[in-house]
Parts: structure tokens; sequence; C-alpha cells
């Protein structure tokens, strides 16, 4: 373990005790930052004179700071709660970078790790103990607890407790009892997502009633929105990739462990990097992929849901969706994963009528009772609205989260407005034809067939089934295919038409009669031809640097590759992520400023004493070097 010199010395030269001064310097001299960012003083001095917080912060918003700089100024452990078992290592590893005294407890350890990580807890050897939900079930760590001292306790991912939400944990309803053990130490419940309901339930299941709340921005103005219809998403998202992110680290989810094997491969095949990560793989090769992805340059994840939470890598450039996202609250915190480091990135996502077919269907055909479903209902139009919207993609989002917002500037629908048409006699084409084939013949069929009978194609089934003898064959010319296709994943979107079975087949619903018999007027979207690339994109040419230009002058970027080559060399050396050693930031920092001492080179940002001692003079000598 590091040696707490930084620590050691802040200690002794000031009185920690709980000075709002203290978090001040430990800001400056272990994290090497100026200044708190938003809300971050104030919750910090909210802990640091031991009361209680709860804390919506966006992903990259700094949430982190908030619970490690009060347990530094407090005397004391600080006892970090945190379902991400995988990244423990990390964010160990990233502490004692800075000269933090950090351990963790989770079932991935040996006995032995664990009894020393233990004994340092009790004799105040730690400043931060990480601990899996799950162990504090235990009386043995409530008896370990008791022998330590608890500077605070942190609950990070909070939203875990909720059983409305999507990351639902059962070990988290016991958190509960943090309270009731141990209810003089102040406790920080931290999350990125957080729509009211899932709020009241945190604050409900975790006794926060009076817990200082601290409601951050939800908007990440970074990120630029996409969603574009998908028609061949292995093609687009390739073409996305290299024509804007070649070189960059990303992520591509994807709904089934097979389209994930097939998408990673295919990338593969076409000269981009990347690795699959599914609850298939067995836990050896999901954790090989992971550490890849952290540890090395430009690589891409193609994923299911079940990766990224937690991850903190900064330099994440893209995110991207090949299918629809259950719910506007995943889709957000997914989304979130790019850009932590405040640089330009892309939220990507393809969509089409498969998309709302197969979610409609997964609902109508999953367990759990009417109420149950109706949830993924609710959650699933909400998604659908964003998607189908021609108003601005994150005035859509922000408003989602309770949050108002003007027109952003920075997504498709405000790049490249899409236009919106009365699509009302499409819609009772479409209709129509699926009760004449209900009251006539006794059939319903899914959405290809109907476009066939549209569009009047005389094709086997539709010859088989006598369907060229409607009176709505052929009656839908005007559109082609795929515009009827655009036609029916609109209705669906908008509940106008139902799908059911394993054969998706398309029924009416109570609202199409307004639609057919009381002239109710249906607004449609229309696609623009092509979403304009982001702004990013149209200035870089070699995607390599793309990082370095955002705001380096181009005489500098040979200098921040060279500082890249050696941060690269020195990760490598301890093993640890390329972040750990230095941020993206900082390095662009150094590459603009030049410093020619130990002290001009501290006063960058990010650079704090324990790494200025450490990595100061090779950095230096790396300016300098030809
Ligand atoms: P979150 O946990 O909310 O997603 P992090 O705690 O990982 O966010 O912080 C995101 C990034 O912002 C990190 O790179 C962190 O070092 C940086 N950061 C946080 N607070 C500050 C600050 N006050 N000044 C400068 N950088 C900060
Ligand atoms: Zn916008």
């Amino acid at each position: 373990m590091e040696s707490p010199d930084t620590l050691a010395a802040i200690r002794t030269d000031g009185d920690l005790g709980t000075d709002s001064g203290a978090a001040q310097e430990v800001l400056r001299r272990v994290f090497g930052y100026d200044s708190f960012r938003g809300d971050q003083r104030e919750i910090v001095e909210q802990v640091v004179g031991g009361g209680d917080a709860l804390v919506l912060m966006p992903t990259g918003g700094g949430k982190s700071l908030c619970y490690q700089v009060p347990a530094l100024v407090r005397p004391g452990v600080g006892v970090v709660v945190s379902p991400l078992i995988a990244l423990m290592q990390d964010q160990v590893d990233a502490l004692s970078a800075l000269g933090v005294r950090a351990g963790f407890l989770n079932s991935t350890q040996f006995p032995d790790e664990r009894r020393t990580v233990e004994a340092q807890f009790v004799s105040g050897e730690l400043d931060l103990l990480y601990l899996a939900p799950e162990r504090l079930r235990l009386e043995s760590t409530a008896d370990l607890l008791d022998r330590g001292k608890v500077a605070l306790f942190a609950i990070d991912e909070a939203h875990c407790v909720s059983q409305w939400g999507h990351d639902f944990r059962p070990d988290y309803l016991s958190l509960s009892m943090l309270h009731e053990r141990w209810p003089r130490v102040p406790r920080i419940a931290l999350t990125a997502t957080a729509t009211d309901k899932t709020r009241d339930e945190i604050i409900q299941r975790l006794d926060l009633g009076s817990a200082k709340r601290f409601v951050a921005s939800f908007d990440r103005p970074n990120i630029q929105y996409r969603i574009e219809p998908k028609n061949r998403p292995d093609r687009q998202l390739l073409d996305f990739i290299s024509t804007e992110h070649a070189g960059d680290a990303g992520i591509v989810y994807c709904l089934s462990r097979n389209s994930v094997e097939k998408t990673a491969a295919f990338l593969t095949e076409n000269g981009v990097t990347a690795v699959p990560y599914h609850a298939g793989l067995d836990a050896r090769t999901r954790a090989t992929n992971q550490s890849r992805f952290l540890r090395e340059d430009g690589l891409v994840v193609v994923a299911t849901i079940a990766f990224g939470m937690g991850i903190d890598k900064p330099d994440v450039r893209f995110v991207a969706h090949l299918d629809l996202p259950k719910s506007v609250e995943g889709y957000y915190q997914e989304t979130g994963r790019a850009g932590r480091d405040g640089l330009p990135s892309t939220a990507w996502m393809v969509y089409g009528l498969n998309d709302v077919v197969q979610q409609r269907k997964m609902i109508d055909s999953s367990d759990g009772d009417a109420a149950h479903r109706r949830q993924l209902q609710l959650h699933l139009d909400a998604m659908l609205a964003l998607c189908e919207t021609v108003e601005c993609r994150r005035t859509q989002l922000l408003g989602y989260f309770g949050q108002p917002g003007a027109p952003c500037g920075n997504c498709d629908t405000c790049l490249t407005p899409p236009e919106s048409w009365d699509g009302t006699v499409p819609a009772q084409k479409v209709l129509s034809t699926v009760l004449r084939l209900k009251r006539e013949r006794g059939q319903s069929f899914g959405a290809g067939h109907i476009v066939d009978i549209l569009i009047g194609k005389k094709n086997p089934k539709v010859l088989q089934h006598d369907h060229h003898e409607l009176k709505v064959f052929g009656v839908g010319t005007d559109l082609r295919d795929t515009e009827w296709r655009g036609v029916v994943r609109q209705l669906l979107a908008q509940s106008l038409l139902a799908v059911h079975g394993d054969y998706g087949v398309l029924t009416l619903t109570e609202a199409s009669d307004g639609v057919l018999f009381e002239g109710r007027k249906v607004m449609m979207r229309r696609e623009p031809e092509r979403a304009a690339p982001s702004r990013a994109a149209r200035t870089t040419k070699s995607a390599k640097s793309a990082k370095a230009q955002v705001d380096l002058a181009p005489a500098d970027v040979g200098l921040f590759e060279k500082l890249r080559e050696w941060r690269g060399a020195t990760a490598k050396e301890q093993g640890v992520p390329a972040y750990v050693v230095f941020h993206d930031a900082t390095l662009r920092e150094i590459a603009g400023r030049k410093p020619v001492s130990l002290s001009e080179l501290g006063a960058v940002s990010g650079v704090g004493e324990n790494k200025l001692a450490k990595y100061g003079e090779q950095v230096l000598e790396a300016l300098t070097a030809e």
C-alpha cells in the first residue's frame, strides 16, 4: 500500500477537526483540484458536520469527492457501500495513487486478504473502506464496524434500493439498519438515476427523511444525443465509428448475447478492435474484457446491459445502442457512461419497427401481474416518446427527470429538425386493413404482411390467403415499404396499435377507434435524410488525436501524444488503467502550459502532492525529451 505521506502531512500541519478549510486543503493537496464544483462544497460541509445527505448528480458530476473528502477530514474510516465488486480493486488503486489509504471487503477475496483489511480497519490505518452490500447482512461485519471508528457511511448507486427502478438489489434493503445501529454516523446516499418516484423510494427505504437533499442539473452538455432509423445496424454502426470515432473507446449495447457476439466479430473483421461482454461468458473472460477496456486506449466493448455500471473510465467517447432500451432511466444511465471527462462525446442509437414489436411482445408475455406489466409499459412508452419526438431530445430527457430546459443545439433534432406531418390517412389505411382482416376473415397478421397488402404485393403468402381480393389491397402505393414500416412503428409507439404473441400479430386498441371513426388526427415524424454528424466529427480527420484537438493548439498536439505515450508505459508497468496515472484533461493542460518546474506542474488541475512527488520529474523529462 502507498505511504500516506500527503495525508499524514496535512494531518500534522493542520487540525483537520471539522474546519471547512480542511476540506479545501484536502481537495487541493490530495486531489490536486483548485475548487469544488457545483454543490460539492455544500455537500462536503453537510457530511463533515455530521449531517445526512442525499445527492442526485449525473454521471461525471463528481459524486466520489462528496464522500471521499469528508472521509479524509472526519476522524475514522469512511465506509462506502457499493454493488460494484468488480471495480473495487480499481477504485482502491486510484485512491492509492493519490496517497489515500483504501481497502475493500467482498466475496472475491481470499480469507487472509480479508483479515488484513479488517485489521487495518480496526487499527484506523484506512481512510476508506469499500464494502459489498451483502456483507452488511453478516453479523460479523457489523461486529467489525463496531470495533473500528466509522467516519461516515456512503451509499453509492442508491437507486439500487428502489423496486420501481431498473437496478433493484435486494441486499440494499438491509441498508436501513445502518441508521438504526449507528445513529450518530452521518450517511450520504448518491445516485445518478432518480425520477421523483425513485427518489421518494430511496428516502423512505433508507430512512433519509431528514437528510439534506442536493439535486444537480442532470444535463450532460458534452454528450450529443442522436437516434436514427435502423436499417442495417451493423453497417450503420461501422460507419458511425469509422467516420466519427475511429480509435476511440466506446460501448455498444445490444439486447441479446447472440447479437453481442455477432456485432463484436463484425467490428473486429472490419478493423475496429472490439470485445464482447455478456452474462453468458465465463467470469474470467468477462473480467479480462472489462480490464482491457479500462486499461487499453481505444477499445470498443459490445455488451448487454450487464456491462458498465460504475465503470468510471473518464474517456469513453461514444455509447451506441443497436436495440431499444427498456426505459429512459436505463438509456440515460447507459449513455451517461460517455464523456465523464467533460469532452465532446456521442450517444448514438438506431431504432426501428422491430424494436417496438419486440419490446411490446416481451411485455405482453412477461411474468408478473397486470400492475407490473403496466409499469413496464409506462417505461417503454416514455422511451418511445423520446425516439419519436420532433422536439429537442435533451429537453425531453431533462423533462423526464423533472428539470426544465431549452432547445440544446447539440442533439439530432436540434441540428437537423425533422418535420412532423399529418399521418391520419395512412394511419387509417393501416388500421382498417387490420380491422378488415379480423372482421371479414377472422385473421391477424404481423406488420410485414400488412405492409405487403397495402402496397399491393402479390407474394405467395398474399395469394395463399386471397388477400389480393381485399378492398384495401394496394391502397397504399403512395408510400414506400420503409415508409409504411415507419407508419406502423409510430402507431405502435402511440399505442394506436398493439402487438401480440410469438408471431407479433397486430391488433387494434381502444384508441384505434378514435382514428378510424371519430376523426382523431395522427401526427407523425418524418426522418431527415441523414442526421448531421457531430461538429467534432467534421473537424476531425485524424481520429487518433481527436481528444487532443479539442482545445489544444495544433503545435501542442505532439506534446500531448508524447505525454500519453509516457502515461501508457507507466500505467502498464504499474498494472493500472492509464487514467489512474493522469486523466486526459490533466495531460492536455500540461501540454498547453508546458511547466518547467515542479511547482509549476503542481499548479495543474489533477496534479496533487502525491502524484507530483511520484511522477513530477518524469513528466518534466518527457516534456523536454526530443
Ligand atoms: P461521478 O461519480 O459523479 O460519475 P466522478 O466522481 O467520477 O463522477 O467525477 C467525474 C470526474 O470529474 C472525475 O474525473 C473527477 O476527478 C473530476 N472531478 C470531480 N470533482 C472535481 C473538481 N472539483 N475539480 C476538478 N475535477 C473534478
Ligand atoms: Zn437539442
